[in-house]
């Protein structure tokens, strides 16, 4: 069993629905321990966009790494995620944060999230249900990561669990 924290984003359609999808679609994959609140978060990167919808997950899973990456890739293509612009607009976007205490740097993955670090609208979400946890190769909590990045980006509270 592996405990695992994810990054859901979304931002067309119905992102609350795509998220909620994302989530029942995710059930096979293990025991759901932990959701955060719904975040409304400005776009980041390329800015002619609506504002997301994000949120972080902590899945206890008996998946490996790359079935689980397979797994989210199948959800983003069941709910019609087409992949355009970088950073552009998305029905959903699945993201493996942190798996256990691993670091692994092979293609296709990147763990910890090569760029949570540097995004208040993971980390918001992340640090309301993995606070404490120490982010590998950074070396600082997720709480401490929280509060370097405080007032880098709006973010609004958009609802509580569950949503
Ligand atoms: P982004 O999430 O940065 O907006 P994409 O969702 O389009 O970009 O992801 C592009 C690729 O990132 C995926 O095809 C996947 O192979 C790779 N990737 C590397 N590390 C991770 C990770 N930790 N979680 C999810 N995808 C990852
Ligand atoms: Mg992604």
């Amino acid at each position: 069993m592996a405990d695992v924290f994810l990054g859901l984003g979304a931002n067309t359609g119905d992102p609350r629905a795509n998220l909620r999808r994302a989530l029942q679609l995710l059930a096979p994959a293990g025991d759901m321990i932990a959701v955060s609140s719904l975040w409304t978060t400005e776009p980041v990167g390329f800015l002619e966009q609506d504002w997301f919808l994000n949120a972080a997950v902590h899945l206890r899973t008996t998946h490996t790494p790359l079935q689980l990456l397979a797994l989210l890739q199948d959800i983003e293509r069941a709910l019609g995620r087409q992949r355009t612009i970088p950073n552009g607009p998305r029905t959903i976007d699945l993201d493996i944060l942190l798996w256990d205490d691993a670091v692994i740097a092979t293609p296709p993955l990147t763990i910890p999230h090569p760029r949570m670090h540097e995004r208040l609208f993971v980390i918001e979400p992340l640090c309301e249900i993995a606070p404490d946890i120490v982010v590998p190769l950074l070396g600082l909590t997720v709480a401490r990561l929280r509060d370097r990045l405080a007032g880098s980006m709006r973010i609004e509270l958009a609802a509580r669990p569950p949503w």
